[in-house]
């Protein structure tokens, strides 16, 4: 990571260094010089503080997430919410009639066709999702630039790109709520998409230094575009 790429989790100026190690061997976090507040304060917070403040969707969480650290698991993640969506659509094939019968078990292990089915299905939602919501923000930034040039970051689609699939990770939470059946599963199931939402929602803000306006509309976009190829995936399996 060069060094100008660090920006400051409270104002998101740039920023050149995140602490500053003196030579006698003691480290002191730096302050921005636009805001006067600490670079980055969680350089020092325990990681599951800064998970914590995550899940609550803080921005200053999420900047130094995407800007300040060198987190590059969005593709093993990736992977892993597309077999969370596989199996949430396989057990929901399955419905209830489900049991702990051996001979059930190795019919199941036969069905690993229909797993790879809705594992590709889920692959292509996600694909649309994505490519719903960068077609968007590349034609709304270029509206919107014309007008406040200056406001908006410039569209950055690697970076873009890893956000948006480094916020999916609440899709993790799909496996205990399946794998834990209750009455209220679907209920559980409908507030991790709305809460994995949320989470796109407020990667695309960071990283554009957007209006909530605008990313809410990219994701409400891209999950239009995901439904459109989930409608079609349906009419042509
Ligand atoms: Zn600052």
């Amino acid at each position: 990571m060069a060094k100008e790429d660090f920006r400051c989790i409270e104002c998101n100026e740039k920023a050149t260094e995140l602490h500053r190690d003196y030579s006698n061997g003691i480290l002191k976090i730096t302050i921005c010089e636009f805001c006067h507040k600490p670079v980055d304060k969680y350089i020092e917070y325990d990681p599951v503080i800064i998970l914590i403040d995550a899940l609550l969707c803080k921005t200053q969480a999420f900047r130094h997430i995407l800007f300040n650290t060198h987190l590059n698991v969005q593709w093993k993640l990736c992977v892993l919410c597309l077999l969370c969506e596989a199996y949430l659509r396989w057990s929901r094939l399955q419905g209830s009639g489900r049991s702990s019968d051996p001979a059930d078990f190795i019919r199941y292990t036969r069905e690993w066709e229909f797993y790879g089915m809705f594992g590709t299905a889920a692959l292509a939602e996600l694909a649309a999702f994505c490519g719903g919501v960068l077609g968007f923000l590349w034609a709304a930034l270029g509206v919107l630039r014309r007008r406040r040039p200056l406001e908006l970051r410039p569209l950055e689609l690697r970076l873009l790109l890893r956000a948006l699939l480094l916020s999916c990770y609440g899709k993790v939470l799909l496996i205990p709520a399946v794998i834990w059946e209750h009455d209220f599963s679907p209920l559980c199931v409908a507030l991790i998409e709305v809460f994995v939402l949320t989470s796109n929602s407020q990667a695309i803000r960071v990283i554009l230094n957007s209006s909530r306006r605008l990313s809410l509309a990219a994701v409400a976009l891209g999950l239009l575009s995901e439904s459109c190829v989930a409608r079609f995936c349906r009419t042509f399996s």
